[in-house]
């Protein structure tokens, strides 16, 4: 890597902590009922979640702080477990990712500053089996701005005119399948398969990666899901589990591969 490459590298490092602390406070307070963005307030973790006490600038140091106090409060000693540090460092690495697919350019950025809420959602739904909606709507905020960027930075002749009507038809369709296999699993099996939350996801996943994804989200997604599965069966002997994280882990994956210009399974490119 040249110089400025190292230098772009610490510029996401640092970015992809504080990123990292906001998702912290995203998976602790939308649960919750709290406000997350309230002008003026800290928007990352500023307060034990335990006994209340205002974090110093010492407590607030991504996973160093972690390391630091091993992970306990400093001031009533409550052991906050690896949550927060693994919240961090799975948005630390997920923005890396990007950088080095994506560049540093400003996609790459309007992805990275998505990352908290994508992480936020994966925690959320791994601790409560729900998907917020409001988590929903701002990720497919961050990819109606994208799609809105480049049609009007880049304008005509570029093609992207033909990946906005991808995405949005993606849209469209993703969620539609999802509805008919939630139906026809509920049939089969008469109890609940995919959750409304899973079928927005679906809605949002299209949306980020354009129709030609279609065939290797589903391929994907029901792979990493029967993993997920069977994880949660063997391991923590659990017969429902939530089918979220498997579709955030694979609208990733498509995200690093659309930075590759590389669409799996969809006979083009
Ligand atoms: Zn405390």
């Amino acid at each position: 890597m040249a110089g400025e490459s190292w230098l772009e590298l610490a510029y996401v490092i640092l970015f992809g902590l504080v990123m990292g602390s906001f998702a912290t406070a995203l998976s602790w307070r939308i649960p919750r009922g709290q406000a997350w963005f309230i002008a003026g307030k800290s928007m990352v973790r500023s307060a034990c979640s335990h006994c209340g006490v205002r974090l110093g600038a010492r407590d607030m140091i991504p996973l160093l702080s972690w390391l630091l106090t091993r992970g306990k409060c400093r001031h009533c000693g409550v052991s906050y477990g690896g949550r927060y540090p693994a919240i961090e460092l799975a948005t630390l690495l997920c923005c890396i990712g990007i950088y080095f697919v994506w560049g540093f350019t400003f996609p790459a950025f309007i992805m990275m500053a998505s990352m908290p809420f994508l992480v936020a959602l994966f925690a959320i739904d791994v601790e409560y089996f729900i998907l917020p909606d409001q988590l929903i709507i701002i990720l497919a905020g961050f990819a109606l701005f994208l799609i809105a960027y480049q049609l009007v930075v880049y304008g005509s002749g570029f093609g992207f005119e033909a990946q906005a009507v991808m995405k949005l038809s993606g849209a469209v369709v993703f969620a539609g399948l999802a509805a008919a296999i939630r139906a026809g699993m509920n049939k089969l099996l008469s109890k609940d398969s995919l959750g409304m939350g899973d079928i927005k996801f679906f809605a949002l996943a299209g949306l980020w990666l354009g129709l030609a994804y279609l065939p290797f989200f589903l391929l994907v997604a029901g792979m990493i899901g029967v993993i997920w599965g069977a994880f949660y069966n063997l391991a923590l002997k659990k017969t429902v589990f939530p089918f979220g994280p498997a579709l955030i882990l694979t609208l990733y994956a498509g995200l690093i591969l659309q930075g590759l210009d590389i669409v799996p399974l969809a006979g083009i490119e």
